[in-house]
């Protein structure tokens, strides 16, 4: 099962069960309360942009807004900062990771030292910043951090992101395409596999912040061993952090960023790379 639950200001993504079915794909958009200018984000024509977007990788939209760190403007680079929560974190406004605990709890449960947990969290940071314009960095605090990772306080599923962003307030938007021919510029596959590029129109909103936590209760390993019911810990920090950055789960081929579990590739695959590189950039080195 898959959940992508909307809320006004918040969306919950949880990587799906390993058993989960290709048709088994429940996208659930919850009645959204306007927020107070939220008709100023409508796109001119959401239907328009969502199409051509779903073929080379899958942006995390909220609210009509692609998301990002950083600059809202697609394509620049951002720092981000992270930690590991050392003991109970509760955001009641959150709508998952709402309470967290020690994120050395999952050592229990992959049977791993803490350290070679969080090295895993690391390495997926890593493999993010390496193929794009994002450097990541370990927070001076907890409470400083961008994106936070812990345990789940009250266990369910296997693991879930939680992303909030800038509000529409009019400071933290622009607006790119529509009329006024500035053009966000998205890439497109072509029949012959060449990028071609389509305006849509489209605003980006800066994310404020992110939370990651994992289920302790459920098995996790490091690498690959073909039980499909334990998950390796890196590919789900990797996925987990694909939508902390700003990417939705994309179905169109290979892709980190696919709901369901698999053990065919261990790093992230071209769709993942033209996402991130798409928000980001490419690497500065
Ligand atoms: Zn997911």
């Amino acid at each position: 099962m898959t959940y992508v639950a909307f809320s006004s200001s918040l969306r919950v993504l949880m990587l799906a069960s390993a058993l989960a079915l290709p048709g088994s794909v429940a996208v659930a958009a919850a009645p959204q309360a306007p927020a107070v200018g939220a008709r100023a984000l409508q796109p001119a024509s959401p239907d328009r942009a969502r199409l051509p977007l779903a073929r080379l990788f899958t942006p995390l939209r909220l609210e009509g807004a692609i998301l990002k760190w950083g600059a809202p403007q697609v394509g620049t680079p951002a720092r981000v900062t992270y930690a590991f929560a050392s003991g109970p974190v509760n955001r009641p406004e959150a709508r998952n990771c709402r309470q967290m605990q020690d994120f050395d709890t999952l050592a229990d449960a992959s049977g791993e030292a803490p350290a070679a947990v969080r090295a895993e969290a690391v390495a997926a940071f890593r493999m993010w910043g390496e193929a794009s314009g994002l450097v990541f960095e370990e927070a001076a605090s907890e409470e400083a951090a961008n994106i936070l990772l812990g345990a789940q306080a009250m266990p369910r599923g296997y693991a879930f992101t939680n992303v909030d962003f800038a509000r529409q307030d009019g400071s933290g938007l622009i607006e790119a395409g529509g009329s006024d021919g500035r053009g966000l510029s998205l890439p497109v596959a072509s029949e012959t596999g060449e990028g071609k590029t389509a305006p849509v129109a489209a605003w980006v909103a800066s994310i404020t912040r992110s939370a990651i936590c994992l289920n302790p209760r459920h098995d996790w390993k490091i690498g690959f061993d073909g039980n499909l019911a334990a998950y390796d810990l890196r590919y789900t920090f990797a996925h987990e952090i694909g939508h902390a950055i700003g990417l939705d789960h994309h179905l169109q081929g290979p892709s980190i960023m696919h709901f369901k579990y698999s053990e065919i590739f261990q790093g992230l695959q071209a769709a993942d790379i033209s996402g991130v590189q798409w928000l980001y950039g490419p690497p500065a080195r």
